[in-house]
């Protein structure tokens, strides 16, 4: 494995490649380089090849990560399970909560934001696998999820997020790609208070191009620029 910086710059070309390749811009896409278990110098070497988002699942590391300036002068997105007693340390730390999976949720993350005097941007993350045991609505409830989402003050919900079954089987990957694109061009055309349908965030470092050939403009990608995350 070469370095984090080379590692970027390889995943960067590997994503304008995959965009030219469906005629959209290389522009259009945001890698998100998730970063968790990964220190704040590695961040930073991240951000040396390019990289300007970042996507953290621990709100303890996050913190920490935070006051080292890691992400400076880029994006923050919240992307693990936000439980809700730390909703306060997010909301107005992270530019984007990508992982937003039930309604109480949303109206915490919206009287935090309301309290700061602030508007927060969430996504919504939705369970495509259907898997019982991985957060995330329902897709068939998208539409009276973001409907309710219209009695929220405090946030914006700009996209859609998720994470497909792990699967060895790319068609198997590609399918769920699909759905959600689907649905997202489905709830782009709707019209509904406090949403702005704009992002699409699905595809990780084994499928991140499969995700942006099937109308991802988001892709979260760990392992191909940090290595392998070694778990203790
Ligand atoms: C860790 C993580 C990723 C990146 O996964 P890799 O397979 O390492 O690229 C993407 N999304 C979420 C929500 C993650 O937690």
């Amino acid at each position: 494995m070469e370095g984090v910086y080379e590692n970027a710059r390889t995943v960067l070309e590997r994503i304008s490649r995959a965009a030219v390749e469906s005629g959209r811009s290389p522009e259009s896409i945001k890698l998100v380089a998730a970063s968790k278990m990964n220190s704040a110098e590695r961040v930073r070497q991240a951000y040396d090849a390019g990289v300007r988002a970042f996507g953290e699942n621990r709100v303890q590391e996050m913190t920490e990560k935070l006051a080292l300036g890691a992400y400076e002068g880029a994006e923050l997105h919240f992307i693990g399970h936000l439980q809700k007693n730390k909703v306060k340390n997010v909301v107005g730390k992270a530019q984007v909560i990508e992982s937003v999976d039930s309604l109480e949720l949303m109206e915490l993350i919206g009287r935090r934001a309301v309290a700061m005097g602030i508007c927060q941007d969430v996504f919504v993350e939705i369970n495509i696998g259907r898997e019982e045991n991985k957060s995330g609505i329902e897709k068939e409830r998208t539409d009276e999820f973001l409907a309710q989402c219209g009695n929220i003050s405090g946030i914006m919900v700009k996209g859609l997020m998720a994470i497909p079954p792990k699967s060895a089987d790319i068609w198997k990957t590609e399918r769920y790609f699909e759905e959600m694109s689907k649905l997202f061009i489905d709830m782009k055309a709707k019209k509904y208070d406090n949403v702005n349908m704009t992002f699409l965030s699905m595809g990780m470092s084994s499928d991140f191009e499969a995700a942006i050939r099937r109308g991802a403009n988001i892709v979260r990608v760990g392992t191909a620029i940090f290595g392998e995350r070694i778990y203790k």
